[in-house]
């Protein structure tokens, strides 16, 4: 639906060319929710920009449902940008337009019959639950209402693309998940492709598909939010989702712990197997769960434990290369109190 090939923007500066996106190619299925995560200034509103062209690239090409932007005319441009809705961290609506008239103003852009507007109007703004609030000035709304009225205003024209700006950055945790349950009642009902952008890890573990990982204007690391989540590579990855799923224990616990700790990810129907019982029972090992999690990635099941394994180092070697076989990968954070005093004592 989406195809960025080889994107790059800069901006000339006075020192300096600033590089805001750097050779990035992207791809977007068509329904799919694609989230791409990022610290501020890593390149994100520029490169979501770029794809209805509020940003013109300084190379690279971009598809969207088979046409190819750059070789339209400012005329059938337009055209093509009534496929793609915008919502912004901000809201952007017209203050001085009551909730109705900013729905309808979007469609009089597209020659929309004035009766025909109102209908539309009124019909979007029971999608997005806000059918009492159309006589409303966005004042009087809250945030999250705001940002409802920008969702259906986007809505007006029938995209088929919606692009999120920080769409739930300036929100609060509770309307922040109302909004994001909106975006995927939209994205199922209506089958729209939805590119969201974001510093928020929450917002990709609730609702993308896939997401794509950037930093100074390059990305990543990229992958089904599934395998991001499950065994991400890089720091950068690792760092954004400790800040949903955080799986560290405190220094003093760590020090007073004897055994060997490991960190065991159970990804998927993993979670409901009997893995750690049958490890009990087959080794002579004891194992003290420290932590332990079981977080849902768009619904699907990712158990995160920190076990203490103790007993004779042979067991405990066994009991690791069982959960290896069971679990694919097993990460050792810590040895044991006697491999650690040999090695403090070799260095
Ligand atoms: P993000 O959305 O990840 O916060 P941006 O795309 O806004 O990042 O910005 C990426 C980089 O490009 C930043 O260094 C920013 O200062 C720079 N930048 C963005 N827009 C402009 C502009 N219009 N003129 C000059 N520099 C810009």
């Amino acid at each position: 639906m989406i195809e960025l090939e080889n994107i790059s923007k800069t901006y000339p500066a006075k020192k300096q060319t600033i590089t805001a996106v750097d050779d990035v190619s992207l791809s977007v299925k068509e329904g799919e929710i694609y989230g791409i995560v990022g610290y501020s200034g890593a390149g994100k509103s520029t490169l979501l920009r770029c794809i209805n062209l509020l940003e013109s690239p300084t190379s690279g090409s971009i598809e969207v449902d088979g046409t190819d932007l750059l070789s339209l005319k400012p005329k059938e441009l337009r055209k093509s940008r009534q496929s793609m809705g915008m919502i912004f961290q901000g809201f952007h609506l017209a203050l001085g337009k009551t909730v109705l008239e900013n729905i309808a103003f979007a469609l009089k852009a597209s020659r929309v019959e004035k009766k025909e507007r109102r209908k539309r109007a009124l019909e979007l703004l029971e999608l997005v639950g806000l059918e009492d609030k159309a006589s409303s000035y966005p004042a009087e709304l809250s945030g999250g209402q705001k940002q409802r009225v920008s969702i259906a205003r986007a809505l007006a024209n029938k995209p088929k693309v919606l692009l999120c700006d920080e769409a739930t950055s300036a929100l609060d945790p509770n309307t922040t998940q109302s909004i994001l349950a909106l975006l995927k009642k939209i994205n199922q009902e209506l089958g729209l492709t939805i590119v969201l952008i974001t510093h928020e890890m929450e917002a990709v573990k609730e609702i993308c598909d896939r997401c794509a990982v950037m930093e100074d204007g390059r990305i990543i690391e990229r992958g089904s939010t599934y395998a991001l989540f499950s065994s991400p590579q890089e720091e950068l990855t690792k760092r954004f989702i400790r800040t949903v799923i955080d799986f560290r224990i405190p220094e003093r616990l760590m020090e007073e712990t004897e055994g060997t700790l490991v960190k065991l990810t159970f990804k998927k129907d993993l979670a409901k197997k009997s893995i750690v019982s049958d490890l009990l029972q087959q080794y002579e090992v004891s194992g003290n769960i420290l932590h332990g999690k079981i977080d849902y990635i768009k619904e699907r099941p990712l158990g995160t434990f920190i076990m203490e394994l103790t007993g004779d180092p042979k067991e405990v070697a066994g009991a690791i290369r069982y959960l290896e076989g069971k679990l694919g990968e097993v990460e050792v954070i810590q040895h044991d109190r006697t491999t650690r005093s040999t090695v403090a004592g070799a260095e």
